[in-house]
């Protein structure tokens, strides 16, 4: 019998709730209540450190060495009264997770042996961890290894609680090798958030509202993830070592009744929920909605919008948090894009908004037609920089687990398209259909906006913006919705772009209304002729239909739309001299940093087709033809006797047409398996990067399908008791 399957089904089913311990304050008494906030900083800092440090997070300053001194004192003695022995520098190195590395408080007084606990100003601002564990694309030469990490004061230092109940003080930071080259996710978007602030701001300024002095961009990212308990995801060496099932049968019971969205929560689910959003509260993460997915173990988890680099500190932070308290309550979670064929995969929702520091959102609709042309002229924008720059968003979220999740008839395709909704689309129709503005005369008492027909669009269009979930990119009534992200990525890097193409936008539109203003022209007039232009420029990336269909495909097509498919092509976006200049321009990334992000990326992509490949190569080997081979055995010994004792042919001929049929899969599974490892040499024999991971993504992956259709048969004709993976339905529907 299969001893490992059955004995982590045993054990999953035998689990029972456990009780999460809800406070009985209100959440405003916890909330945040494990960070390092502005109301602690105020309590205990002297009011001009106080003055200085909040003018530092709110305009990027740079902090002096005694004010850090007196932040790093407070920072200590908070942390240590909060029970945390350690700190450490927490950021983001690109190899997906979140790194740290803990110092402890104490140090030994020289000569005396006596302990004191320290924590100054210069290891708040900067440390220096050992660099040469993480990934950095060939900037760093083995000899020089260093790496430096900074304090980012704009993301508030946390307690983070350990299971041995040990607590350490972490302090969000960026991480940057010795030469200066970001080495991390935080570091570029810290520039694309201060570029798209200045281009934001200057627009507003100039054409709509002086008051303005400081834009914001929001990202409230929907978390998708799967969950599984982790008896029985040890029982599959696949999803522990691939994060995802290489094989598996669907099971008769799959998503096809559609009955777990929004259904109820599972006890079980609903404990482990409770648990995590209660930590994450107390960590200052606004964790709002909660709700089953489509899929059966699938679910989301949804915050309340924040700034962006606040947001994807705080999703890093979830995810690592929720693997944490998954782990008490005998849960798995998944976080890969497509754990399980034929079931939906999982992504994470990247809504993205500007906002003023006056307070108005900048992709929301007004009663007010002069606000309108605002909220037009971003829109527009916006629509204007995705066409322009349609295939670098596609880089950025191009990943392996990605790669089976985009296009695959259930998520957002690789072609990236706009969805605006029926009432936009008739706004954007109607500006580009009004005549010459050039030739526009405006009489005395007109009304611009009337005459304009801005005066028009609904207020309100959160009810109406009819919801499309198959568009990579949909506008939500109030915000973008950029829904191509993959569940397992860190929004920083999608972001960074979304910022960056929407900044190079809008210092373009400056330019472009302001050439026409030196004509004369009335302002409300300049801005919507310029409006025109682009919304003829970039109409092609429109699209409201079915992003699923096969049509979709073909017309995208023929409105030359890119339909990059695999990883690899979309990270040779990454490539092209024209994005090296874009990034350059405005020193978000230099053509070092930006050639090391292509290495790294192709890098990960390489190994993790390896990694997959070698996990198919010996189930199928060690755990599938193994069994199938003894299952068929017992077959054969059977149609044996039944021969002996003179059973007539046509009794045993289909157990014999069984007993084919095993024999037709395994040898079809090790041949290819022998093809694939053979594959798999000369890919690792290619030198180049670059056709290293094509051929891993053509040659190699191309054996996966007909290997896993192969293995899927036999799980249908192996005897149960013997089938040594535990199987989709066990998987997917015991909690
Ligand atoms: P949905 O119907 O897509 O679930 P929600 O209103 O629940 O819509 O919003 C989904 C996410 O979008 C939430 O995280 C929410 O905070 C976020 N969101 C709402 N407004 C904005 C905004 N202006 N900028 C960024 N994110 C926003
Ligand atoms: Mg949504």
């Amino acid at each position: 019998m299969a001893i490992a399957r059955f004995k982590a089904l045993e054990l999953a089913q035998a689990r029972t709730t456990p009780t999460v311990k809800i406070p009985t304050e209100k959440v405003a008494e916890y909330y945040g209540s494990l960070t390092f906030n502005e109301e602690v900083m105020r309590s205990l800092l002297s009011p001009e450190t106080f003055l200085k440090v909040t003018t530092a997070i709110a305009h990027g300053a740079r902090i002096d060495r005694e004010t850090a001194d007196e932040v790093a004192a407070a920072m200590k003695s908070w942390a240590i009264s909060k029970g945390a022995t350690h700190y450490t520098h927490w950021f983001q190195p690109l190899t997906g997770s979140t790194a740290e590395k803990h110092d402890a408080f104490f140090d030994i007084v020289p000569g005396t042996g006596k302990a004191i606990e320290k924590f100054k100003g210069s290891a708040l601002v900067q440390q220096e961890p050992d660099a040469s564990s993480f990934p950095n694309g060939g900037i760093r030469s083995t000899f020089e290894a260093r790496g430096y990490t900074g304090w980012d004061p704009s993301s508030p230092a946390f307690i983070y609680e350990n299971s041995a109940g040990t607590a350490t003080l972490c302090i969000p930071s960026v991480f940057v090798s010795y030469t200066g080259e970001a080495l991390d996710y935080k570091t570029p978007l810290l520039k694309s958030i201060e570029l798209v602030d200045k281009a934001a701001t200057s627009v507003m300024k100039e054409y709509f509202d002086r008051n303005v002095s400081r834009v914001t961009a929001t990202l409230g990212p929907e978390q998708e993830y799967f969950l599984i308990d982790e008896a029985l995801y040890n029982a599959r060496p696949d999803l522990m070592m691939a994060g995802r099932t290489v094989f598996g049968h669907a099971p008769a019971k799959g998503q096809q009744l559609e009955d777990h969205y929004f259904g109820s929560i599972p006890p079980r689910i609903n404990a482990f929920m409770a648990d995590f959003e209660l930590e994450s509260m107390r960590l200052g993460i606004p964790v709002r909605t909660r709700h089953n997915e489509v899929a059966p173990a699938q679910f989301e988890v949804a915050p309340t919008f924040e700034e962006v680099n606040l947001a994807c500190d705080h999703n890093a932070l979830l995810m690592d948090l929720m693997q944490k308290v998954g782990a008490r309550h005998k849960l798995k979670v998944l976080f890969h894009e497509k754990p399980f064929a034929g079931i939906n995969g999982s992504g994470k929702h990247n809504n993205w908004s500007l906002s003023t520091d006056t307070g108005i959102n900048l992709l929301g609709p007004s009663t007010k037609p002069k606000e309108n042309l605002r909220f037009v002229s971003f829109l527009v924008n916006v629509m204007k920089a995705v066409h322009d720059h349609a295939d670098l968003l596609r880089a950025s979220i191009a990943t392996a687990g990605n790669e089976h999740r985009l296009g695959a008839n259930e998520a957002p395709p690789a072609i990236v398209s706009v969805f605006l909704g029926s009432e936009m689309n008739r706004v954007i129709d109607a500006l580009e259909n009004l005549p010459p503005l050039t030739e526009f005369r405006l009489e005395k008492g007109d009304n611009v906006y009337l005459k304009l027909g801005i005066n028009k669009i609904p207020s309100l269009l959160l009810d109406n913006t009819d919801r499309n979930r198959t568009s990579p990119f949909a506008f939500t009534g109030n915000k973008f919705e950029f829904r191509a992200v993959g569940s397992s990525a860190n929004s920083a890097a999608p972001m960074t772009v979304m910022n960056t193409i929407m900044a190079h936008q809008l210092f373009q539109f400056k330019r472009d209304v302001d050439a026409l203003l030196d004509t004369d022209m009335k302002k409300e007039l300049a801005i919507v002729e310029v409006l025109k232009g682009y919304i003829k420029a970039s109409r092609s990336i429109l699209f409201e239909g079915n992003g699923y269909s096969e049509d979709w495909v073909t017309e995208a097509a023929g409105r030359g739309l890119s339909n990059l498919k695999t990883t690899p092509e979309a990270l040779a976006v990454y490539t092209r001299s024209e994005v090296a200049e874009l990034f350059e321009s405005y020193n978000i990334y230099s053509s070092t940093e930006l050639h090391a992000r292509y290495e790294i990326e192709l890098e990960a992509y390489i190994k993790k087709v390896q990694i997959e490949s070698r996990v198919i190569g010996d189930l199928a080997i060690n755990h599938i033809v193994s069994t199938a081979l003894k299952y068929q055995s017992t077959l054969v010994e059977n149609v044996k006797g039944q021969k002996e004792i003179g059973i007539e042919e046509r009794y045993y001929a289909p157990t014999v047409e069984t007993i084919k049929r095993i024999a037709e899969y395994v040898s079809r599974i090790q041949t290819l398996v022998d093809e694939m490892t053979e594959a798999r040499k000369e890919a690792n024999n290619t030198e180049e990067t670059t056709e290293r991971a094509q051929l891993y993504g053509t040659k190699v992956k191309g054996y996966f399908e007909e290997i896993r259709y192969c293995v899927d048969k036999l799980e249908l004709i192996v005897d149960d008791d013997e089938w040594p993976l535990a199987k989709y339905r066990e998987l997917l529907l015991i909690r």
